[in-house]
């Protein structure tokens, strides 16, 4: 999907989504755990990679990093919001991040690949069960729904992202 292609992805979402060891797998190709103190808070990660430029944060409880992102969001060619698929108590946090970003003006016209990760895990709620509690329809509504779409992926188990990478990639 991305090879020759060139552009910025800003990879979001709530702490502990697995935004670090996806960046992780596609700078080395392999998978290894971050544990929370290895890196510093909400901070912010970033590599370049035949073209393209990943630069990752966490969002949720601190306001304070919104113009960060911001400001890379209106030069990006799409944003990557990566969500814990497996954790049901902080789905509703995670939504509620997603319908602030789709509805910032920043935002309108950039694609946003929203990754349901850690698939592999049993208790990873269904899409539908997702869906409806992220309230996915209205999302596609605001944002457009060839500007909105949603994959189910395992970063652990390398599956899925790169289907994430070609819808990516026809924007670019
Ligand atoms: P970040 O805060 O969004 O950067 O999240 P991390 O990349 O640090 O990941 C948080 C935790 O989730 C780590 O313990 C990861 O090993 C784990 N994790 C990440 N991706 C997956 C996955 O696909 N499946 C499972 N089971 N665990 C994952």
């Amino acid at each position: 999907g991305l090879e020759g292609k060139e552009g910025v992805l800003v990879v979001l979402g709530l702490d502990n989504a697995g935004k670090t060891t996806l960046l992780h797998r596609l700078r080395t190709g392999d998978v290894r755990s971050f544990p929370p103190t290895d890196r510093p808070h909400h901070h912010t990660e970033s590599f370049e990679c035949q073209g393209l430029k990943f630069q990752a944060w966490d969002l949720g409880g601190h306001e304070a990093v919104r113009h960060l992102w911001e400001d890379y969001v209106c030069e990006s060619s799409a944003v990557l919001f990566v969500v814990d698929a497996s954790d049901s108590d902080r789905l509703e946090e995670a939504g509620f991040e997603l319908d602030a970003l789709i509805g910032e003006k920043v935002v309108q016209d950039v694609p946003v690949a929203v990754l349901l990760n850690k698939c592999d895990l049993e208790e990873a709620l269904s899409s539908a069960e997702i869906c409806q509690r992220i309230q996915f329809d209205e999302l596609q509504r605001m944002q457009g729904p060839d500007k909105l779409a949603i994959f189910r992926i395992s970063v652990l188990r390398g599956e899925g992202y790169q289907a994430a990478f070609r819808w990516v990639a026809n924007f670019l």
